[in-house]
């Protein structure tokens, strides 16, 4: 095993890294390189020896407020205090509907209840089971086929990957749902590169659900789910008129329409969901990360009013949808997410996205004229950069890029195959945005 200089608190056997098995990471190559971050704050993390790194992915997609934001660590602390944990069966705690009353209050339409659970793919998997609750108490029970699209991702549960659209998520273990069918991406390179925001052309993509209606006639599908920008594939934004179309051919077959907005939730396409940004509402709103800010793991589901009618009929005291988690709405998670949501709205960060997109978007599209660049795609405080593959392999340059983003530049980027994902911290200054620009620059340099 590989040593290396961790703090001397973190375990029995500090300098050893060999025990975490680590996700979604080439255990022996981190290991023999390590990218350690020990300490956050606003736009940067520190690694242990004390070396800023700028943020330009907030984290995982989460830090939307920027990190150890301190009424977020207050209220934490406050809470730890105060009420450890309280049973979310049968019993309630007050920030539990708070919380939830905000969330919804934030929402378009009538998504207006909110079941809240501990992360993305726990939120996917409970909208997909509330989907086929809905249809089976209302008495269709042969409505149970899942929709996703390719390129999709909806997190790592059994519902999630099967719906997902990302195969190497999906091989080993993705036939376990039967009835699963799936809308095609998107992309078209050709068709689309180096747009700003939505792309013009695609909207003619969602046209493919009449097909699957067809295929599969209408009394055997219970919802289609999408998300409005598809991130973890290399942040693919939805063409233009692509969600209304999808919201219109769902209506006309009686079938529910979820967007996973894990990642395009509280700001991150300048509204509080990207479902206001396209004017559609869904009939479900799967959110996680940015509604605490990635400070507590809080994730959930917004669902309209005849969702929540179907299930909360009577006062009889039996319960109304088998599902749940010990700890849905964590009073932690509660408290982090109520500091959160008011830093949203006390500094504007989600109108403060919409008024730098364009600026973001300017700078980001420089990168352009970097050797091997294949595609730039910007759409709210996002920003993607395609570039060639070397032959050993797809991904490999994009690993190099981000070892050498980290360890040379002081900067955290996200891979998707040779992709370079960006999407800072909402506080992100101007000049911060040309830092990120230009540190992105330097690696591509280096990488060709
Ligand atoms: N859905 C989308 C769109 C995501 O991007 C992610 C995570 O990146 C998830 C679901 C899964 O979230 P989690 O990792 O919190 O389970």
């Amino acid at each position: 095993s590989v040593a290396y200089d961790v703090d001397s608190t973190a375990g029995a056997n500090p300098n050893d890294l060999e025990a975490f098995f680590m996700p979604f990471t080439p255990n022996r190559a981190f290991k023999a390189r390590p990218r350690l971050v020990s300490r956050s704050k606003d736009m940067h993390y520190y690694t242990p020896e004390g070396r800023p790194i700028l943020d330009a992915t907030a984290g995982l997609w989460c830090a939307n407020a920027g990190h150890n934001r301190d009424p977020i660590v207050e209220a934490i602390q406050k809470q730890a205090a105060e009420m450890d944990f309280a049973p979310p069966f049968q019993y309630g705690h007050p920030k539990a509907f708070a919380v939830s009353a905000r969330i919804a209050a934030l929402a378009p339409g009538d998504l207006d209840h909110v079941f809240l659970c501990n992360s993305g793919s726990e939120a996917g998997d409970t909208a997909l089971k509330i989907a086929l609750a809905y249809h089976a108490t209302r008495g269709n029970a042969t409505r149970t086929r899942l929709i996703g699209r390719e390129r999709g991702y909806h997190g790592v549960g059994f519902g999630g990957i099967s719906v997902g659209g990302m195969s190497p998520n999906r091989k080993l273990f993705g036939s376990l749902l039967p009835g699963i069918d799936h809308l095609p991406h998107t992309y078209n390179r050709e068709k689309q590169a180096f747009s700003k925001g939505e792309p013009e052309w695609g909207a003619e993509r969602a046209e493919a659900l009449e097909g699957l209606v067809t295929l599969h006639d209408a009394s055997t599908l219970a919802a289609v789910i999408v998300e409005p920008m598809s991130g973890s594939t290399g942040a693919i934004p939805a063409p233009k008129g692509y969600l209304k179309r999808l919201r219109e051919i769902c209506d006309k077959y009686g079938i529910l329409l979820i967007f996973d907005e894990v990642i395009t939730g509280f700001g991150r396409l300048g509204y509080a969901f990207a479902a206001e940004r396209y004017g559609v509402v869904p009939d479900m709103i799967t959110f996680a990360k940015g509604v605490t800010s990635g400070a507590v793991p809080m994730g959930g589901v917004l669902v309209r009013k005849h969702i929540y009618d179907t299930f909360v009929k009577s006062d009889d005291p039996v319960i109304d949808l088998f599902h749940g988690y010990t700890y849905s709405a964590h009073p932690l998670a509660c408290a982090a997410s109520l500091a959160t949501l008011d830093l949203y709205r006390e500094e504007g960060l989600f109108e403060r996205v919409r008024e730098i997109e364009p600026i973001w978007a300017d700078a980001f599209h420089t990168l352009r004229a970097k050797k091997g660049v294949l595609d730039i795609r910007t759409v709210g405080l996002v920003g993607a950069v395609d570039f060639e593959s070397r032959e050993d392999g797809v991904g490999r340059r994009a690993y190099e890029g981000m070892e050498r983003a980290f360890h040379e530049e002081g900067i955290m980027v996200r891979t998707a195959g040779d992709t370079f994902a960006v999407s800072p911290p909402l506080i992100i200054n101007e000049s911060q945005i040309g830092e990120v620009v230009d540190k992105l620059g330097r690696v591509l340099d280096k990488i060709f």
